[in-house]
């Protein structure tokens, strides 16, 4: 079955000179994927990665999550579909100044497991995949902007998504640390996750299997290849 389908979806901001964002779409992103979205700035691509990842909920359309429409969901349930399915990565990481690596990468199971203990247990499994072990109980300010990531993303890995979704993961990186978290994202692909990232790196959107290119609000090609 299809993880994510886009049937018609758009995205229009209200205001007073309202903005289409999104034009209506149709779009599936299938189980195991490793996918780039590509263009300028302004061209819609996090509009379309909020909606992915259920932060957002479409203005027209339906968009279906492994064939339920999230719309049918109320809050409680879209917020579990997050927590059970979805992990989140950003640009700038978003982690907890005043909380360990440990703590922060045990945030990503609050809403799922009760037990502080397995929470930690999980987070220094994960601290380990990213490997970071050894920087458990760093803060974010003593850590490189690489390290943060990499704590960021084992903070979206934790729940075992089946779902990755990254907003220009690379952006805030220098090539080296940007490497290590491509490879990360690679290895999260291997092991079975549909992986979505936003970059502006021609050079890694080359290098994925699937690259859509989005201008103005619309995608304007959708590319597979071995
Ligand atoms: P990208 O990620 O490709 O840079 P975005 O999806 O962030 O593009 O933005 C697409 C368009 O929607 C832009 O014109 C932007 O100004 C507008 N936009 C984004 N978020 C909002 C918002 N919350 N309210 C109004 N307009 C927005
Ligand atoms: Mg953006």
């Amino acid at each position: 079955m299809t993880l994510i389908e886009f049937d018609g979806v758009g995205r229009t901001y209200a205001g007073a000179s309202p903005v289409t964002a999104l034009h209506p779409v149709d779009l599936a992103i299938e189980h195991g994927e490793l996918t780039t979205i590509v263009g300028p700035s302004g061209s819609g691509k996090s509009t379309l990665l909020y909606l992915l990842g259920t932060l957002d909920r479409p203005s027209c359309g339906r968009l279906l999550f492994e064939g339920r429409d999230v719309a049918t969901l109320d809050d409680r349930q879209v917020a579990a579909l997050r927590a059970d399915h979805i992990g989140f990565v950003f640009q700038r990481f978003h982690l907890v100044p005043s909380m360990s690596a440990l703590d922060n990468v045990a945030t990503g199971l609050l809403y799922r497991e009760r037990s502080s203990r397995r929470r930690r247990d999980a987070a220094t499994a994960a601290l380990e995949r990213v490997g970071l072990a050894g920087r458990a109980l760093h803060r974010p300010g003593q850590l490189s902007g690489g390290e943060q990531q990499r704590v960021a993303i084992a903070r979206a890995i934790i729940g075992g998504p089946q779902l990755v979704r990254a907003d220009e993961p690379t952006g805030n990186l220098d090539s080296a640390a940007g490497d290590s978290v491509v490879a990360l994202l690679r290895a999260l692909n291997d092991n079975g996750a549909a992986v979505v990232v936003v970059t502006h790196d021609v050079q890694l959107a080359a290098s994925l299997p699937r690259r859509i290119e989005m201008r103005d609000g619309q995608i304007v090609a959708d590319a597979r290849h071995a």
